[in-house]
């Protein structure tokens, strides 16, 4: 069996660490070249020992003299900084890069790992969201190509398997609906970041779990799903599933659905993506759909949840919209977990963000780095509006 060198970026977070599971479990078919974290040293340390990567590479500079002695004497190359990492990705003992990372910061490494004709195992949903069409772009005249680790974009890849896409009718993302699915309106009003991170189904990252919360994850998604899968925004939609079992659904022109089920574990798409497609044997509890009484299936509430809107704006404005729109949630997100804003004001910081923030119809990169700050600044000063 050929085996695959990986890079992974953002090691230490959740879709990092169960990548590594997959790898421990088949030595034989993965190897890690290079380990990439944000700031969690001591984990990166630990990761870096137990797969003996060619390079270890921290963002956080300020960690790298611990990194360095550390491993140094186990003959682990290291670096730090972003630009370290992202001249990581021109390395040529990986074909493949794991995006773990979470949010805007995925953007640079994985533009530099399509130039350098890296495969992308997707995690990282910000990158399409912020530049999905320049990322198209780039693929169309790139040998890279992308799978998606994304659950609901793994489960809509999986049903397209053997089918023309000429023929899809629809695209339907699954969403548990978070933990406030069942709150009235005025009980939103005073939830707090602690009960945000309580998520029913999926254990993630606290960034993406308050998404998840506010529904700007599925917005994100559908996003994504628009740039993966090349469907436009009017024929995505998101259907709330408090059971996440079925992961998504896909409807075709004769009216068929396919719909690819699970139980709700990351282990999987990761093993989809990383086996290039295919099915790789895992040791993980299996699905009994005797176990669940029932799956249910309704339409969001956008009245409560009004970010889910945020993904139709931004997919018929295209351009710099959805770049500003995941500016501003990075920074309300942040606002909210630190808790100087309250949930509802998340909303409120990206529709003031955006009318604040100049619209490019064709941006280059460089214009989305520039939205991406100006962004920033602008619903930085909206959160102090908020707390005067
Ligand atoms: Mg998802």
């Amino acid at each position: 069996m050929h085996k695959k060198n990986i890079a992974v970026i953002g090691s230490t977070g959740s879709i990092g660490t169960q990548t590594l599971d997959i790898v421990r479990e088949n030595p034989e078919r993965f190897g890690v070249s290079v380990l990439a974290a944000g700031s969690k040293v001591d984990k990166l340390i630990e990761q870096a020992k137990a797969h003996r990567p060619h390079l270890a590479v921290i963002a956080d500079e300020t960690k790298y003299t611990i990194l360095r002695s550390a491993l140094e004497p186990l003959g682990i190359e290291t670096a730090a900084g972003s630009r370290a990492l992202a001249d990581a990705m021109d390395r040529d003992d990986f074909s493949t890069v794991v995006t773990a990372t979470v949010g805007y910061s995925g953007l640079e490494p994985t533009i530099r790992a399509i130039r350098a004709g890296k495969d992308i195992a997707l995690a990282n949903k910000e990158t399409l969201v912020v530049a999905g069409e320049l990322i198209t772009r780039m693929l169309s005249t790139s040998t890279a190509s992308v799978l998606p680790v994304d659950s609901e974009h793994s489960a809509i890849y999986q049903c397209l398997v053997g089918e023309d896409p000429a023929t899809i009718d629809r695209l339907i993302i699954t969403a548990s609906g978070g933990p406030f699915r069942t709150r009235s309106p005025k009980e939103l009003q005073n939830v707090t970041a602690a009960d945000a991170l309580q998520h029913p189904n999926w254990n993630m990252g606290n960034k993406i779990t308050i998404d998840s919360a506010t529904m700007m994850n599925k917005a994100f998604e559908i996003i994504e799903a628009r740039w993966l899968f090349n469907i436009p925004g009017s024929r995505i939609e998101a259907v709330v599933h408090p059971q996440s079992i079925v992961h998504s659904m896909v409807q075709f022109c004769d009216g068929a659905v396919k719909a690819q089920l699970g139980i709700p574990d990351m282990h999987l798409p990761i093993r989809y993506a990383l086996g290039d497609a295919s099915r790789i044997d895992s040791p993980e509890r299996r699905l009994s759909l005797s176990d669940y009484a029932s799956l249910t299936f309704e339409k969001p509430d956008v009245e409560k949840f009004p970010c889910l809107t945020l993904a139709y704006k931004a997919l018929a404005e295209g351009g710099t919209t959805a770049c500003a729109i995941n500016a501003a949630n990075e920074v309300a997100v942040a606002a909210f977990l630190g808790g100087k804003i309250r949930f509802l004001d998340i909303y409120n910081v990206i529709t003031s963000t955006l009318e604040a923030t100049d619209f490019i119809k064709q941006p280059t990169y460089e214009d989305l780095v520039a939205v991406n700050s100006v962004a920033r600044a602008k619903a930085s000063e909206k959160i102090e509006s908020i707390l005067k």
